[in-house]
C-alpha cells in the first residue's frame, strides 16, 4: 500500500501534541497527529494551566473554552497544611475560587484550574477543528527512520494489528516520558532519574468536605512526625480527589493496605469512598540531552521530565509547542532559514533545565518537614503549648511554602536572550526572576501585555507572523525592515501605537516580535541592514550572535 504523505508527523495526542498539532492548524499548516490510546483520560494528571499557557489559549480563541470548564468557578483554592483532616490546621494560604481570582497586572488572562480530563477534549476539538489536521486514535508508531530528505513512519492500528507507512517532511515526538521516538533516537536524559516513588490515587468522595472541618480547598498537604508524607488534592472541585503518597528515592511499591490505610490516616478516621484508578510513577528530574535529530524533534515529556510541584510540565511543553510551530511554519512555508529549527533546542532547553531544578526546590521545600525540619512533637498534642507550637510551625512552612505558589517569574519571565536568532540590543541582562515578575521588552523576552482598548491587549497583535511596532509619535516608519523581510518573504505587519504606556514599557520606538510573541530587535531607528536583521531572526543569519552583539554595542 502507498504510504501517506504529511507535511508534520505528531506522535502523541497528549496536551503537548495536541496544543502543537493545534498551533499548526492556526497557521495553516497539515499534520497528522497520531495516539496509540483511543483518547480517554483515564487518571489526570495536570490540572493548573498557567498563565503563559492561558496567552496562548486567547491567541488561539480558546480562552473562553478553558474559562468556562465544569471546574467550579467559586471553589476555594486553598492551600492546607495538616495532622489530618479530622486534626490539626498548621497552616494555610488563601485563595479565592479561579473565577473570582483578580488578573495579574502582567497579562491579559489568569491561571486556571482546568484538570487534563477537562482540558484535553477543549484543545482537542480546537486543534481538529481545523480541516487541515487530522488525528487518528489508536495508532502507534513502532518504527521510523529519517531518510533525510524524509521521515519514513510504520504505524500500528492497535485493534487489528495491521501496519502502514506514513512518510513527513518533519516528525515530531510528544510521546511521554517514556518516549519510544527519544529512545530510538539514542538520546538520554539528564539529571535525577528518581525523586520519590509515588502513588497517585483518584477517589470519589462526594459528602468528603462534610468529614471534616478543614472546609474546601485545593491542596491538603498532610504532615506526621516523620514529615511530610501524604497530599490530596481537589480535582474537580466536587467529588473527585486525588490523594499521592509522596514516597522516597527508595523503590517502593504501596500496596492497596498501603492505599486504603493512607486514607483512612488523612482523614482521621475511616470513611466510605470509591478509588477510580491508581497510578504508580517515579517522580524524576530530567531533560534529554538532545531535542532532536535531522528532521525528527522532540517536545514536552519526551524532552522535561519534573516534578509537579509548580506546575512547569505541561506549561514548560506548552511553550515547548509554541516555539516549534511557528519554526516548522516558516520552513515548511519556505521563509524560515537553514539554522532556523537548530534554534528549538538551544531557546528551550535551558528553560527546562531552569524549570525543572525550581521544581525540585519546591518539592524540597514540601518535603523539609520530612528532612531538615522535622515538626516538634508538641505540634501533634492538645491544649495550649501544643496550639502555640503549631502556629510557630505552621507559620514557618507558610512562609516557605509561598516559592511554589507564585511562580511568574517561571511561567511568564522565560527568555531567549542567548538565542542567534535574537538581535541584543547592547543593554544588560536583567537576573531570571522567580517569584516576581516584572516585564521587559528587552530582545529575548516575552513582549509586554499592555491594555490597548477595552478588553484587548499588546498581546492579541501578535501569533501569526513577525509584527513591527511603531510606538510613540514621530516614529521611523520601518521601512528598511518592511522592504527587508518582503524581499525575504517573511510575513511581517506594521502596527503603530502612540499609547505612553506601551511606549514606556517598550522603551523603544521601533520594536519587532516574533510569531510567538517575543521580542526579536528593537531599536529607536531604522536598522543599518535591514537584510540582515530579516535573515537574523528568521534563522538564515549571516551574523553569528557575537558578531550581532559586537554589531549591536
Ligand atoms: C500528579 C501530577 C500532577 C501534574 N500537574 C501538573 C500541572 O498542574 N500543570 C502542569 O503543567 N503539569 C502538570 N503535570 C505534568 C503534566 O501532566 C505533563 O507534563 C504532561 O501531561 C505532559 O504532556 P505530554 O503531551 O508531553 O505527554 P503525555 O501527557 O505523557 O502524552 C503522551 C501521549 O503520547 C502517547 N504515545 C506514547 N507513545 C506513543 C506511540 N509510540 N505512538 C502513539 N502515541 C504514543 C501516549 O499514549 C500519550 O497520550 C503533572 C504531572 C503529575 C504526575
Amino acid at each position: 500500500m502507498a504510504a501517506t504523505h504529511t507535511p508534520v508527523l505528531i506522535i502523541g495526542a497528549g496536551p503537548i501534541g495536541l496544543a502543537l498539532a493545534g498551533d499548526l492548524g492556526w497557521r495553516g499548516v497539515a499534520c497528522t497527529l497520531i495516539e496509540k490510546s483511543d483518547g480517554r483520560v483515564e487518571h489526570p494528571k495536570m490540572d493548573l494551566i498557567g498563565v503563559r499557557t492561558m496567552e496562548f489559549c486567547r491567541r488561539w480563541g480558546v480562552a473562553d473554552r478553558v474559562r468556562d470548564a465544569p471546574y467550579p468557578g467559586d471553589y476555594p483554592q486553598d492551600y492546607v497544611w495538616l495532622t489530618a483532616l479530622n486534626g490539626y490546621e498548621l497552616g494555610r494560604e488563601k485563595f479565592p475560587g479561579r473565577a473570582l481570582e483578580a488578573l495579574p497586572k502582567e497579562s491579559p488572562q489568569k491561571r486556571e484550574r482546568v484538570p487534563q480530563d477537562m482540558f484535553d477534549p477543549i484543545i482537542k476539538q480546537w486543534a481538529t477543528e481545523f480541516p487541515s489536521v487530522t488525528l487518528q486514535h489508536n495508532t502507534e508508531l513502532v518504527g521510523f527512520e529519517d531518510r533525510g530528505s524524509h521521515v519514513a513512519a510504520t504505524v500500528r492500528d492497535t485493534g487489528s494489528g495491521a501496519t502502514r507507512e506514513i512518510t513527513a517532511d518533519y516528525m515530531i515526538g510528544t510521546d511521554g516520558g517514556a518516549s519510544f521516538v527519544r529512545e530510538t533516537l539514542g538520546i538520554g536524559m539528564s539529571g535525577h532519574p528518581a525523586l520519590t516513588y509515588t502513588t497517585n490515587v483518584i477517589f470519589r468522595c462526594p459528602n468528603f468536605a462534610k468529614l471534616h472541618d478543614k472546609g474546601l480547598g485545593y491542596r491538603f498537604i498532610f504532615i506526621g512526625p516523620e514529615g511530610t508524607w501524604l497530599t490530596i488534592v481537589a480535582i474537580n472541585g466536587g467529588d473527585r480527589f486525588r490523594m499521592s503518597i509522596v514516597g522516597s528515592p527508595e523503590k517502593v511499591t504501596h500496596s492497596d493496605d498501603d492505599i486504603h490505610a493512607a486514607l483512612t490516616r488523612a482523614m482521621g478516621k475511616p470513611f466510605d469512598y470509591e478509588i477510580l484508578s491508581v497510578l504508580r510513577w517515579v517522580r524524576r528530574e530530567l531533560v534529554a540531552d538532545s531535542y532532536g535529530r535531522g528532521r525528527i524533534y522532540l517536545a514536552g515529556d519526551s524532552v522535561h521530565l519534573t516534578s509537579p510541584t509548580g506546575a512547569l510540565g505541561m506549561n514548560t511543553g506548552m511553550q515547548d509547542a509554541v516555539d516549534l510551530g511557528w519554526k516548522l511554519d516558516a520552513v515548511l512555508k519556505g521563509w524560515g532559514g537553514a539554522n532556523l529549527l537548530a534554534t528549538y533546542e538551544i531557546e528551550r532547553k535551558p528553560v527546562a533545565v531552569r524549570n525543572i531544578k525550581a521544581s525540585t526546590d519546591n518539592l524540597e521545600r514540601m518535603l523539609a518537614p520530612r528532612t531538615t525540619h522535622k515538626p516538634p512533637p508538641e505540634v501533634f498534642q492538645p491544649g495550649a503549648a501544643g496550639d502555640a507550637a503549631r502556629k510557630q510551625y505552621g507559620d514557618w512552612y507558610t512562609e516557605l511554602m509561598r516559592h511554589e505558589w507564585f511562580m511568574n517569574g517561571y511561567h511568564l519571565g522565560y527568555r531567549y536572550d542567548a538565542s542567534p536568532i535574537v538581535w541584543p540590543d547592547g543593554t544588560p541582562a536583567p537576573p531570571l526572576e522567580g517569584q516576581v515578575y516584572r516585564q521587559i521588552a528587552r530582545p529575548g523576552a516575552r513582549a509586554p501585555h499592555v491594555w490597548i482598548g477595552e478588553g484587548r491587549s499588546t498581546l492579541d497583535l501578535f501569533g501569526k507572523g513577525f509584527v513591527l511596532l511603531r510606538l510613540g509619535v514621530a516614529t521611523p516608519a520601518g521601512d528598511r525592515i518592511v522592504r527587508a523581510f518582503a524581499a525575504a518573504g517573511v510575513p511581517l505587519r506594521v502596527e503603530a501605537l502612540q499609547m505612553p504606556a506601551v511606549r514606556a514599557l517598550y522603551e523603544r520606538a521601533l520594536v519587532l516580535v516574533r510569531p510567538d510573541g517575543h521580542v526579536a530587535w528593537r531599536a529607536d531607528r531604522e536598522p543599518d541592514d535591514g537584510a540582515a536583521l530579516a535573515d537574523c531572526v528568521r534563522g538564515a543569519g549571516r551574523l553569528s550572535q557575537t558578531q550581532a552583539i559586537e554589531r549591536a554595542s
